[in-house]
């Protein structure tokens, strides 16, 4: 059995389920001049102030302003919604993974196990938690300060779980899974883990939005190390499922 991580598509225009756009910038309108690559490089273009819906205040950090997903999520998501997304996943701007109607029947049809999902207000989309929680190897986020005085938080968190050996596997298949330990990161606290029938499944079902990176196995990565001395490139072939 194979592990994959998601990852998901840049973005070219924001999404939102927890804060509220509070005071919109004048619309900007694109240059005709420059390429949508641009844009895509460049991610999508600020529409104005964001401030946390009132409802969420008691779980932010009251001086950094930061949240555990999981307290969000607790919460659940009223109107107003604003998702975007071109195909059936991804983060939302302020921190909730989204995944469509069509990926949830998908899901719940071949009886995938290990999340649970909420209504994101009338979107029609819906946030998915990862409930199926393993151990891992912590010292692979690195943690830059300046730290929040208050909850702790560090600045910066750099790091990513590329290997099979520093996950612990879960026991079943059909399985999505996540880190027991989360992290403060941009654009979520914890990675998104999938064995590969969910994979197929996905990718079957033509579902759309990102990718599922292989975890390189012990062997793999012994071989990347060894090309890297000699000055070559090298990833092991087929490891990136396109969704
Ligand atoms: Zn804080």
């Amino acid at each position: 059995m194979n592990y994959y991580y998601l990852v998901e598509r840049d973005k070219l225009q924001l999404s939102w389920a927890v804060t509220l756009l509070r005071k919109p910038l004048p619309k900007r309108t694109r240059s005709p001049a420059l390429p949508p690559v641009l844009y895509r490089f460049l991610g999508p273009v600020t529409e104005g102030e964001m401030a946390l819906k009132s409802e969420y205040a008691g779980v932010a950090c009251k001086t950094c302003g930061r949240c555990d997903d999981d307290a969000i999520f607790d919460m659940g998501f009223c109107d107003p919604v604003t998702i975007r997304f071109k195909y059936d996943f991804g983060y939302t701007d302020d921190r909730v993974f989204a995944i469509s109607q069509k990926l949830l029947n998908v899901l719940c049809e071949a009886r995938v196990r290990g999340f649970e999902t909420k209504p994101l207000g009338s979107s029609g989309w819906h946030a998915m938690r990862v409930t199926d929680r393993v151990d891992c190897d912590e010292k692979v986020m690195e943690l830059i300060g300046p730290f929040c005085s208050e909850c702790g938080r560090a600045d910066r968190i750099p790091g990513a779980f590329t290997k099979l050996d520093q996950v612990a596997l879960p026991s079943h298949s059909n399985a999505i899974f996540t880190t027991k330990k989360g992290w403060a990161k941009p654009f979520r606290d914890r990675d998104t883990f999938l064995t590969e029938d969910v994979v197929k499944l996905l990718k079957n079902a033509g579902i759309r939005g990102g990718w599922c990176n292989r975890l390189w196995t012990r062997e793999e990565v012994c071989m990347m190390d060894e090309m890297a001395k000699r000055g070559k490139k090298w990833k092991p072939p087929g490891s990136i499922v396109t969704l």
